[in-house]
C-alpha cells in the first residue's frame, strides 16, 4: 500500500520551510552563511525587478548599496561613483573637519562629464614634473596655469605630443615647449556637457579646457572620458539635480563644528559613527541635530538589538545603521566580548523598526550578491560595505604589489593605525572611546590589504543585477515586496548544517577559477 495521501487536486501544498519569525525564534545567533532563502514562482524578467529602497525616512535610492565610511573605502570619488550608480556613498571622518566639508561639496558640485579638480602646472615647471605627473596618474593633458591650480588664470596646456621626444629628464620649462592660451580651444563655463562635447569633437583635441569670462579654468573634458561616457539613468539626485552625499561625524562636542561645516557643504545625511550607538552622547547629539537642522538626515547607530534600537528612535533618528562586529576587519566579537551575529541582528532590529518608519540599514559582512539579498530578505532596506568596494580604483590609497599581486590597503577604523592617524585630526577612535581622553587605545579592527578590484562603476551594476536576478529566483518583483513577503510568512527559509554549506560553495574540483561578470 502507498503510505501517502492523494489530497483533491493541485490546491494541496504542503508546509515547507521556515518563516522569518520561526527562523529567529530558537534563541540561537545566526550569520548570513547559517541559512538559505527558498524559491518562489517567477512570472516576470529579472529587468523589471524595482530596487528602490528607503535609505531613511526621507531619502530613498534606486540601489540598495551604502559605501562605508571608511578611509579605505569612501572619499568623493567612491561617493560620486555610488550615487551614479544609484546608491550613496558615507564620507569618512578621519580627517579635518574642512577636509571632509570639501569632499562633501565636491560631490555636489559633480557634474558628470566635468573633471572638477585635474593635476595643473606652472609655466615654472619642468619637462621631467610633466614624466612624473604622467608617471603618477597616467595621463600627458596637463593645464598650465598662473599658480599650478584650478580657478586661476589658464596659460596654456601640455600634452604628451609636446612631450614625446624630449629627455624625461629635460629640466626645460614649460613655458618653452606649451600649447599657449591663445592657440587653444576652450569652452565657456556655464554651458551643457553636451554643447561641451561637441566643441571637443570639433576641435579634434584629447582636452578640452572650460574656463569662466576671467580666463580662469574651472573644468575639463576629456576625449577619452568622452568615447567611455554613460549614461546613468538611475542616479542618486537631490531636489537640485545634484549627487546625493553623506558624512560621517562623531558625538563629541567638537563633532558640532564639523556638522555645520558639513551642512553648509550639502550634506544629504549624517550618520553617527559609533560601535555602540546606544549612549547619552548620541542621544544628546540626535536631539541636538533635530533642534538646530531639522532637515537633515539622521543615521544612528550602530545597534544590534530593538532595546538599543528603541533609544535611537525614541530621539529621533530617520534610518538605523545595524551591525556589531560582523565586519570583515572586525575584532569586536572577540576583544569585547559583544556584538551579535549579523543575521540575527539585521531581523531583530529591522523587526522592531519598521512600526515606527525607521529603515534599516544591514553594516558589515556583506561579501557577496547573496549576502547582500539575504540582509533585504531579513528586513534591511539598504546595506553597508566596506570590504566589497575596497580595492577598486575609486576607494582612496595608491595600489601597490605584493608577490605580484596588485593591492589596496583595507584597514579598519579601530585599527591602530587608523586610530593613530595624527596627520589630519581624524576621528576614527571616536567611534570606539565615548567621552575618554587620550588613554590606551584597545584596538577593534585589523589593517590588511584587498586585491585590486578594477573600476566600481563596472562592479556596482554587477551587484544590481545580480540583486535583480536573486529576487527573480524568490518570486518578488521589488525589494519593498521582499520585505513584505517576509512579514507575511510567504517567504521562506532554512537553515543550513555545516555540510549543506560546504555542499552550497564550490567542491569536489581539482582546482577552479572564480570569475563573477
Ligand atoms: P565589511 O563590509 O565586512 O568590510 O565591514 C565594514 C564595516 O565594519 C563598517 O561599515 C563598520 O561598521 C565596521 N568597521 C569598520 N572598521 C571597524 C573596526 O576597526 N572594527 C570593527 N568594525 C569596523
Amino acid at each position: 500500500m502507498a503510505d501517502y495521501l492523494i489530497c483533491g487536486g493541485t490546491s494541496y501544498v504542503p508546509e515547507d520551510g521556515n518563516t522569518g519569525a520561526q527562523l529567529f525564534a530558537t534563541g540561537d545567533g545566526l550569520t548570513y552563511h547559517d541559512f538559505i532563502i527558498l524559491p518562489g514562482f517567477i512570472d516576470f524578467t529579472a529587468e523589471e525587478v524595482d530596487l528602490t529602497s528607503a535609505l531613511t525616512k526621507k531619502i530613498s535610492l534606486k540601489a540598495p548599496l551604502v559605501s562605508s565610511p571608511m578611509d579605505t573605502v569612501t572619499e568623493s570619488e567612491m561617493a560620486i561613483a555610488m550615487a551614479l550608480c544609484g546608491g550613496i556613498g558615507i564620507i569618512h571622518h578621519n580627517c579635518s573637519p574642512e577636509f571632509q566639508a570639501q569632499e562633501v561639496m565636491k560631490v555636489k558640485k559633480y557634474k558628470h562629464g566635468f573633471i572638477r579638480d585635474p593635476v595643473c602646472l606652472t609655466p615654472h615647471h619642468r619637462v621631467l614634473d610633466v614624466f612624473n605627473v604622467k608617471k603618477k596618474h597616467g595621463f600627458g593633458g596637463i593645464p598650465i596655469t598662473e599658480d599650478g591650480k584650478m580657478g586661476t588664470r589658464l596659460l596654456g596646456i601640455v600634452t604628451s605630443r609636446d612631450i614625446d621626444f624630449l629627455d624625461p629628464n629635460s629640466d626645460k620649462l614649460l613655458s618653452e615647449i606649451m600649447t599657449p592660451f591663445d592657440d587653444l580651444v576652450t569652452a565657456p563655463a556655464g554651458g551643457s556637457l553636451d554643447k561641451a562635447n561637441e566643441i571637443l569633437q570639433r576641435s579634434k583635441k584629447g582636452k578640452l579646457p572650460i574656463t569662466n569670462e576671467h580666463g580662469e579654468l574651472v573644468a575639463l573634458i576629456a576625449r577619452t572620458d568622452l568615447k567611455k561616457s554613460r549614461n546613468f539613468p538611475n542616479a542618486s539626485y537631490d531636489a537640485n539635480n545634484q549627487l546625493v552625499v553623506g558624512a560621517a561625524i562623531g558625538t563629541r562636542d567638537s563633532d558640532k563644528h564639523r556638522l555645520e561645516l558639513l551642512v553648509n557643504a550639502g550634506v544629504d545625511v549624517v550618520v553617527l559613527d559609533s560601535s555602540q550607538g546606544n549612549s547619552i552622547y548620541q542621544i544628546n547629539l540626535i536631539r541636538y541635530i533635530k533642534t538646530t537642522y531639522p532637515e537633515l538626515q539622521i543615521i544612528g547607530g550602530n545597534v544590534v538589538t530593538a532595546a538599543q534600537a528603541k533609544n535611537l528612535i525614541d530621539a529621533g533618528v530617520d534610518g538605523l545603521r545595524v551591525g556589531m562586529g560582523s565586519g570583515s576587519i572586525c575584532i569586536t566579537q572577540e576583544v569585547m566580548a559583544v556584538g551579535r551575529p549579523q543575521a540575527t541582528a539585521v531581523y531583530k532590529v529591522a523587526e522592531y523598526a519598521r512600526r515606527f518608519g525607521v529603515p534599516v540599514m544591514a553594516d558589515g559582512g556583506i561579501s557577496s550578491v547573496g549576502h547582500i539579498i539575504k540582509a533585504l530578505a531579513l528586513g534591511a532596506s539598504t546595506v553597508m560595505m566596506g570590504s566589497m568596494l575596497a580595492g577598486t580604483s575609486e576607494a582612496p590609497g595608491e595600489y601597490f604589489f605584493s608577490n605580484g599581486v596588485r593591492l589596496k590597503k583595507y584597514r579598519g577604523m579601530g585599527s591602530l593605525e587608523a586610530m593613530e592617524r595624527k596627520d589630519t585630526q581624524g576621528s576614527a577612535a571616536d567611534r570606539y572611546f565615548h567621552g575618554e581622553g587620550d588613554g590606551i587605545k584597545v584596538a577593534q579592527g585589523v589593517s590588511g590589504s584587498i586585491v585590486d578590484k578594477g573600476s566600481i562603476l563596472h562592479f556596482l551594476p554587477y551587484l544590481v543585477c545580480g540583486i535583480q536576478h536573486s529576487c527573480q529566483d524568490i518570486g518578488s518583483k521589488s525589494c519593498s515586496m521582499l520585505r513584505s513577503m517576509m512579514y507575511a510568512g510567504e517567504l521562506k527559509f532554512e537553515k543550513r548544517t555545516i555540510s549543506a554549506q560546504r555542499e552550497g560553495s564550490v567542491h569536489s574540483l581539482y582546482s577552479h577559477e572564480k570569475r563573477l561578470f
